[in-house]
C-alpha cells in the first residue's frame, strides 16, 4: 500500500531495493532458482495491488538506482530515477524534450515500459537505447526500434525483462525557457487533476481511434454524469472524470467494482469496451490491465484459498 500512489493493497512478502544492474540480475536469478514469484516496480503510480498483497519478491527500482550523467545532449540514466527529477535536471542542463513528462510521478523504467508521456508525446520519441536484464539473466542493450514503442506500449512490458539503464537523446535549448514551459505544464495539471487525493493518474486508456470518434475517456464518463460515482472508498473525481481517487479507506475491490461499472455504462451507451491503463497486481504476481480483472476475482480467491 505504501508503494502505490493509490495507497491501496496488501503487503508483499519481500521488497528489495537494488543499487546496480548486476544486483538486479542476481535477484532475478535467485527468484528463478528458488521458484519465487517476482515483480519489478518503480513508483507504483500505475498499479493497483490486490487487497491480499503479493506473495513474492518485489524488486523496487528507486533512488538507490538513479544515477544520471549528461554528455553533449545524451543522457544516460538508471531506471529508478524519478521522472520529474530527470526532466528538471535535463532542463537545467539546457536540454529540451522532456517537458511533457514533468508532471508524471513515475520512475524512468516505468515510463519506458509503457511508453508513457503527455501532450501527445511519449518517452520513446527521445529514447536511443535501453539496457535490460533478460529473464535468462543476460544484460543486453537494444535500440529504440527493438523496443517496438507504440501508443502507451513497448514490448518490454510484462515480458520478464527489467529495464536497467536508458539512454535518451535530447536537443539543446534555453534552460530558463524550458523551465518556464515546465512550470506552465505543472500549473495546468494542478488545475485539471485531483492531485491532493491518492490516485493513479488516468485510469482508462485514451486509444487514438476512440479519441477521434467518441472523444477521450474522461469526456465519455462526464457525459454519462458519472462524476462522483462511488464504490466504498473509491470515487470518480469531480475534478477530472478519468481519475479515481481514494477518499480514505478504498480497497482494490472498490476500484475493481467502480471500473466495471464505468465500463458497463460506456458499453451500454456506445457499444465499445474501454480498457484501463492502470494495471492490477494479482497475489501470485500476474500483472494485467485492471479492466481485464473481474471484480469477483479477489472475493472468489479469498473464499477458495489455494
Ligand atoms: C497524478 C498522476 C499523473 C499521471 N500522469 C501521467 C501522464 O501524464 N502520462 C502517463 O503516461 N502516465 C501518467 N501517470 C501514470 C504513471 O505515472 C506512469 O505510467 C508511470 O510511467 C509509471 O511509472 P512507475 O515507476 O510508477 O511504474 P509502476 O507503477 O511501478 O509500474 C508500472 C508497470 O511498469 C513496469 N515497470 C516498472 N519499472 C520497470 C522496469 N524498470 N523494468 C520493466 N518494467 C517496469 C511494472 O512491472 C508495471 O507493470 C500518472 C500517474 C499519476 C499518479
Amino acid at each position: 500500500m505504501r508503494h502505490s500512489t493509490w495507497r491501496i493493497g496488501g503487503n508483499a512478502h519481500v521488497m528489495v531495493f537494488p543499487g546496480s544492474t548486476e544486483q538486479i540480475r542476481d535477484l532475478m536469478g535467485l527468484a528463478r532458482d528458488f521458484g519465487i514469484p517476482w515483480i519489478v516496480i518503480g513508483k507504483g503510480s500505475n498499479l493497483l495491488f490486490s487487497d491480499r498483497g503479493f506473495e513474492g519478491l518485489v524488486i523496487k527500482l528507486d533512488s538507490a538506482f538513479s544515477k544520471v550523467t549528461f554528455e553533449h545532449g545524451v543522457v544516460t540514466a538508471q531506471s529508478g530515477v524519478s521522472v520529474p527529477r530527470l526532466a528538471r535536471m535535463a532542463a537545467k542542463a539546457g536540454l529540451t524534450g522532456l517537458e511533457h513528462a514533468i508532471g508524471i510521478p513515475g520512475s524512468l523504467g516505468g515510463l519506458v515500459a509503457i511508453n508513457g508521456g503527455s501532450l501527445r508525446q511519449s518517452i520513446g520519441d527521445v529514447t536511443r537505447t535501453v539496457t535490460v536484464v533478460t529473464p535468462e539473466g543476460r544484460i543486453e542493450t537494444r535500440s529504440a526500434e527493438g523496443c517496438d514503442f507504440s501508443y502507451r506500449h513497448s514490448n518490454l512490458l510484462h515480458s520478464g525483462h527489467v529495464i536497467a539503464e536508458v539512454i535518451l537523446e535530447l536537443q539543446p535549448g534555453h534552460a530558463e525557457t524550458i523551465l518556464r514551459h515546465m512550470r506552465g505544464i505543472l500549473r495546468e495539471r494542478q488545475e485539471k487533476f485531483p492531485l491532493t487525493q491518492p490516485n493513479c493518474g488516468s485510469v482508462f486508456t485514451s486509444r487514438p481511434e476512440l479519441y477521434h470518434t467518441l472523444g477521450p475517456p474522461g469526456k465519455l464518463i462526464e457525459d454519462l454524469r458519472l462524476k462522483g460515482l462511488t464504490c466504498g472508498g473509491a470515487s470518480i473525481s469531480h475534478r477530472h472524470a478519468n481519475f479515481m481517487v481514494n477518499t480514505g479507506k478504498a480497497t482494490a475491490q472498490d476500484v475493481l467494482e467502480l471500473v466495471a461499472q464505468v465500463r458497463e455504462a460506456i458499453y451500454i451507451r456506445h457499444h465499445v469496451w474501454i480498457n484501463t491503463e492502470v494495471m492490477y497486481v494479482h497475489p501470485d504476481g500476474r500483472i494485467e490491465p485492471v479492466s481485464a480483472v473481474s471484480p469477483d476475482a479477489q472475493t472468489l480467491k479469498t473464499v477458495n484459498p489455494r
